[in-house]
């Protein structure tokens, strides 16, 4: 009835074989299958969970939002409260447009920056992913990666020939690529720190290579922290970085388990948008007041004193201990975070590049990621995807998650 039985590929399990579980529930940092087992869920919705499952507040703000209405197709309080406190947070948005998914956020950005510099060029790297947009599904990532299809059927040549895709980290192919075609460049769009091909952090170099070189050259430098904001810190990949984006794109934490998403920047690009200017982009269901209530009760949950800090040092405890559980064993394992998100790689060291994620093992991984299934943990079932971990993973989940992967790190030394 559904196509390969999922309503997005990477949850049927193609990269890793086996039968996808049935979630019914989920609570904190757990969840439960069809047939009642509980699994440590490093998941999180692939990111948005960012206060685990079915927080009370979150779920009491979604009830009580719903009990006013579903929706109007007219602006709301809500919409207003979910702009202020998106602008108030991150200093580079002075605007903001709210839509309901992380693609149509990175599409209307690149539309907008076309429309802004009259260039067609979109620049990428290699292994990011930036949602389902033609233009951009090109040597993208995550369920693309895992499914070995660096660009989809049905995308135009013509789409796919203004798309420039560099390799992640590589400064100089940047510089390059502005002094062959810098006049045609639109838009540098990138994830500031890569969670599509696993979990790899950017050189402060390259990005602020792109900064400079964006500006020069008077190109949109859009960050993708579809991923990354309210996840790698309070002020995302740019706050943690330091670096002004032109545009940001938005999505998951921002919904906290419910469909938003939200690009916005510079007021001089953002007012080029449609009613204001030629840019069209719209949206039945954008800003829906259910899930910006959720969104924003998730948000509020972020905003508590020490939240980051407790996240990222639960998310390092984490990947320190799966590091050190490995190597007591003597499998070369490497493993790092960014905030909330972590990385393994059954490889001796962090990847810094795509070359280099393409050099995990994979089969391990699978025998990895199985085994710890088997034994009540969740990991995403791709090799290539970053873990999530959330504010209800206690020491005590960490705990139990090293201990086991002890064992089957230990099992995965037998051939
Ligand atoms: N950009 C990034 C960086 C993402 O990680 C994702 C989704 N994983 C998207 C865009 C697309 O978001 P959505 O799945 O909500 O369309």
């Amino acid at each position: 009835m559904i196509p390969g039985g999922v309503n997005s590929p990477v949850r049927a399990y193609g990269a890793v074989g086996g039968t996808p579980r049935i979630f019914v529930r989920g609570e904190g940092a757990q969840v439960w299958d069809a047939d009642g087992n509980a699994y440590v869920d490093y998941v999180g919705s692939w990111g948005p969970l960012v206060a685990g499952h079915a927080h009370p507040q979150v779920v009491s703000a979604v009830s009580e939002a719903a009990a006013k209405g579903l929706s109007f197709g007219a602006p709301t309080e809500l919409e207003l409260q979910m702009a202020e406190l998106l602008c108030r947070l991150l200093p580079s948005l002075e605007q903001v447009r709210l839509v309901s998914s992380g693609t149509e956020a990175t599409m209307s950005a690149i539309r907008l920056a076309r429309g802004f510099t009259g260039r067609n060029r979109i620049v990428k790297f290699e292994g990011c992913y930036h949602g389902h947009a033609d233009s951009l599904l090109v040597k993208a990532g995550s369920g693309a990666l895992t499914l070995n299809q660096p660009s989809s059927a049905g995308v135009p040549a013509e789409v796919a020939a203004n798309t420039t895709v560099l390799d992640y980290n590589n400064a100089e192919a940047v510089v390059r690529a502005f002094e062959e075609v810098g006049s045609e460049i639109a838009a540098v769009i990138v994830e500031p720190v890569a969670g599509n091909m696993n979990l790899v952090l950017p050189s402060p170099d390259f990005l602020r290579t792109l900064r400079e070189q964006c500006s020069q050259r008077g190109a949109v430098l859009i960050f993708d922290e579809v991923m990354t904001a309210f996840r790698v810190g309070a002020q995302g990949a740019q706050g943690l970085y330091d670096i002004t984006p032109d545009l940001t794109t938005l999505g998951k934490v921002i919904g906290g388990g419910m469909p938003v998403g939200a690009f916005g920047g510079r007021r001089e690009i953002m007012q080029r948008l449609a009613p204001l200017g030629p840019v069209y982009q719209a949206g039945t269901l954008s800003g829906n007041p259910v899930a910006l209530a959720a969104g924003l009760a998730t948000l509020k949950l972020t905003q508590t004193a020490g939240f980051f800090d407790r996240l990222a040092a639960a998310t390092e405890s984490l990947a320190d201990g799966l590091q050190r559980a490995a190597r007591e064993v003597g499998l070369a394992l490497s493993a790092q975070a960014a905030g909330g998100m972590f990385g393994i790689y059954f490889r001796p060291a962090p990847p810094r590049s795509f070359a280099q994620v393409m050099e995990c093992d994979i089969r391990l991984f699978k025998r990895f990621f199985h085994a710890m299934l088997k034994r009540g943990f969740y990991f995403a079932p791709s090799a290539f995807e970053a873990g999530f971990v959330s504010s209800a993973h206690t020491a005590e989940h960490v705990q139990r998650t090293v201990d086991a992967a002890r064992a089957v790190f230990g099992e995965l030394r037998q051939p």
